[in-house]
C-alpha cells in the first residue's frame, strides 16, 4: 500500500475543498466517501434552496453560476460534480471508513480496502445521525427523520416535530401541497433562528389555524393510526398517518472517540482541536467542516468552513518541512 500524505474522510463540500488544497500543494491524497458525492446535500429536501448566495459556496476557485442568487439543491449537486471533474479529484465513493489504527502512520480500513496515510482529515459532517424521539412506535415505517418532497403527504394527517428551520420549511411545504399539518413543539415558540423571511409565514399560518401547533408539548407514543402527545393540558390523542421528526442531527461521537479524539465536556461536546490549525489532540488528525462544532450544528456551514482546507494544508506542509 502506497503511503499517502493525507486521507480525507467524507466527500462533502469541505472534504472536496481539502482534496483540492492537497492537490494544489503537491500532496498525495485520497478522499473516501461512504455514499455518493456530497451525500448530505443529495439527501436534503428535493426543493430546498440554500440560504447562502452561490459565490459563498464556491470551492477551488470554480465559479458557481445559479439561476437566482441563492442556488437550489439540484444546482449545488451539479456544481460539486463539476468541481470534482474539473480538479480531477481522487474520490472513492461508496467506500465508508469503518476503522482507523495508528501504528506510526494511520491505517485506514474501509468496506473495500486498506490505506496508509501520514495525516487524516475528518470531514464527516453531522447529517447521518438524527436525534431520535426515543418514544414507543418510533420504528414504525410512517416515522421519518429525513424529508424528501411533499407529494407523498397529500391528503394525509401529518405531525411535524420541532420548530427550527427544517421543521418550519417542512410544515409550510406539506401544508401548501395538501397535507393536514400539526406541529408538535417542545419549546414555547417557533425557534428564534428561523430565517427572518420565513417566520411571518409560519406564524400567520398557525394564527389562522391552517397549520395547527401544540407548543410546550412532546410526542409520548406513536401508533399505526394515532399519536399521543403530552401537552400542558394533559395527554391528547391525534389521528395520524405520518410523523416527520425534524429534530436535528448530530456528528458521530462514537467514530471520533474511536480515533482517540477527546470530546469536550461543554454542552456542545466540541471535539478537541486547535482553532488555528484544526489539528485534534491526536497529532496528524484534523477536523474540517461542520463536524468541528460538535452538537452546535449551526455554528459551521459551507460558507465559513471552506477555509479549514487551507489551514489544515498549511499545517501539514509545515510539519513535513
Ligand atoms: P457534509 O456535507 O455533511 O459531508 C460529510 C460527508 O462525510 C458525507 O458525504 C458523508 O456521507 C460522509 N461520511 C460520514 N461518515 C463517513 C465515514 N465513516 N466514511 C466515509 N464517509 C463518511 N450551508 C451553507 O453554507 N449555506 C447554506 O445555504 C446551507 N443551507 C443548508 C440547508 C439545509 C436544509 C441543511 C441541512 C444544511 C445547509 N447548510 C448550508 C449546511 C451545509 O450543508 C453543511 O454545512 C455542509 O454540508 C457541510 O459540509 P461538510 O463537508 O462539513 O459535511
Amino acid at each position: 500500500n502506497q503511503l499517502l500524505d493525507v486521507v480525507i474522510i467524507g466527500a462533502g463540500p469541505i472534504g472536496l475543498a481539502c482534496g483540492i488544497e492537497a492537490k494544489k500543494n503537491g500532496l498525495s491524497y485520497l478522499i473516501l466517501e461512504k455514499g455518493c458525492l456530497v451525500n448530505s446535500l443529495y439527501n436534503y429536501p428535493m426543493n430546498m434552496t440554500f440560504f447562502s448566495t452561490s459565490e459563498k459556496l464556491e470551492i477551488g476557485g470554480v465559479p458557481f453560476i445559479s439561476h437566482n442568487n441563492k442556488p437550489t439543491r439540484a444546482e449545488a449537486l451539479e456544481y460539486y460534480r463539476r468541481v470534482t471533474t474539473s480538479w480531477d479529484l481522487k474520490v472513492n465513493l461508496y467506500e465508508g471508513v469503518s476503522k482507523v489504527k495508528k501504528e506510526g502512520h494511520f491505517e485506514i480500513t474501509t468496506e473495500k480496502n486498506q490505506y496508509v496515510a501520514k495525516n487524516l482529515i475528518i470531514a464527516t459532517g453531522f447529517y447521518d445521525l438524527p436525534f431520535l424521539l426515543n418514544v414507543p412506535g418510533e420504528n414504525l415505517p410512517k416515522v421519518k427523520h429525513y424529508y424528501d418532497e411533499p407529494h407523498p403527504y397529500f391528503g394525509q394527517k401529518i405531525i411535524v416535530v420541532g420548530a427550527a428551520n427544517s421543521a418550519v420549511d417542512v410544515a409550510l411545504e406539506t401544508y401548501r401541497k395538501g397535507a393536514d399539518v400539526t406541529m408538535v413543539v417542545r419549546e414555547p415558540e417557533i425557534n428564534p433562528r428561523v430565517k427572518y423571511w420565513v417566520r411571518p409565514d409560519i406564524e400567520n399560518r398557525i394564527k389562522e389555524s391552517s397549520i395547527k401547533a401544540y407548543f410546550n408539548s412532546s410526542i409520548a407514543e406513536i401508533k399505526k393510526t394515532e399519536v399521543t402527545i403530552d401537552t400542558p393540558n394533559g395527554k391528547v390523542n391525534l389521528e395520524n398517518d405520518f410523523v416527520l421528526a425534524m429534530t436535528g442531527y448530530q456528528p458521530s461521537f462514537t467514530f471520533l472517540k474511536s480515533l482517540g479524539i477527546t470530546i469536550g465536556s461543554d454542552d456542545m461536546q466540541t471535539p478537541a482541536h486547535n482553532p488555528e490549525t484544526m489539528e485534534t489532540n491526536v497529532a496528524g488528525i484534523f477536523l474540517a467542516g461542520v463536524v468541528c462544532g460538535g452538537l452546535q450544528t449551526n455554528k459551521w456551514f459551507i460558507e465559513n468552513s471552506r477555509v479549514h482546507a487551507e489551514m489544515i494544508t498549511k499545517k501539514i506542509l509545515q510539519s513535513d518541512a
